[in-house]
């Protein structure tokens, strides 16, 4: 089995160069980020406060957490109810951001992961794939951008669902979550010592899904 790990921080447009580029060598994408999303609707819904580790320590045997692909989507599934639009409303990301630091959530979610790459050619993108999950990938790239060119395509993506934020609100809370994350103690967004490093603020989608698909092409033998 080969996996490819795309590891940045949000907005770096990884899931949808992931998403993309999984279609066309027809790889299994697994979006991780929707397992921490969906761990933070448990503890919200619960009324657990997301940086209480033990509290949703002891709470993690209750979290039953299903991902399904339905015409090549990834749908996540709490409970067996389909959570996979309210992930991503724009309060989630601070709780997945927050239930993600504690490392009883990491433990829990870390074998779900292992086992999508054992049984199927992968695609994963996260924070600490090439790192953590999967330290033997067969491709690491990590994707990074400045923050006002992530936070500029994270807002157009919003307005285009109809929501309704400032640029100065969706810039500010992506520089919260770039500090949460990347400053953490465990598993921190940063690359791999052996990633391939991609600054792709300037770079057109096409060109970004060019480019991965090439680094892909050059480390193992896929035919696209
Ligand atoms: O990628 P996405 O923005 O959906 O991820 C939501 C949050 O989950 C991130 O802010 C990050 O803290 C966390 N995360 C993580 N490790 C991953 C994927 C996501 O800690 N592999």
């Amino acid at each position: 089995m080969y996996s490819i790990a795309i590891d940045g921080p949000s907005g770096s447009g990884k899931s949808t160069v992931a998403k993309a580029v999984a279609a066309k060598l027809g790889f299994l994408y697994v979006d991780t980020g929707a397992i921490y999303r969906t761990v933070g609707v448990f503890a919200k819904r619960n009324n657990i406060d997301p940086h209480d580790e033990e509290t949703l320590g002891a709470n993690l045997d209750k979290v039953d957490i299903k991902i399904r692909w339905i015409d090549g989507t990834q749908h996540v599934f709490l409970s067996d109810e389909d959570v996979s639009e309210e992930i991503r409303l724009p309060e989630m990301s601070m709780y997945a951001s927050a239930v993600s630091a504690l490392g009883k959530v990491r433990a829990f979610l870390l074998q779900m992961q292992r086992d999508f790459a054992k049984t199927n050619n992968v695609i994963m993108d996260g924070r600490d794939i090439g790192t953590v999950v999967l330290p033997d990938a067969d491709v690491k790239i990590f994707m990074y951008a400045t923050s006002e060119a992530r936070a500029k395509r994270r807002y157009k993506e919003l307005l285009e669902k109809g929501k309704e934020v400032t640029y100065e609100e969706v810039l500010s809370d992506m520089i919260e979550r770039d500090k949460n994350d990347s400053s953490r103690a465990l598993a921190p967004c940063k690359p791999a010592e052996d990633a391939i490093m991609m600054d792709n603020s300037e770079m057109s989608l096409e060109i970004n899904i060019e480019k991965v698909l090439e680094i892909i092409n050059e480390k193992i033998n896929v035919a696209v």
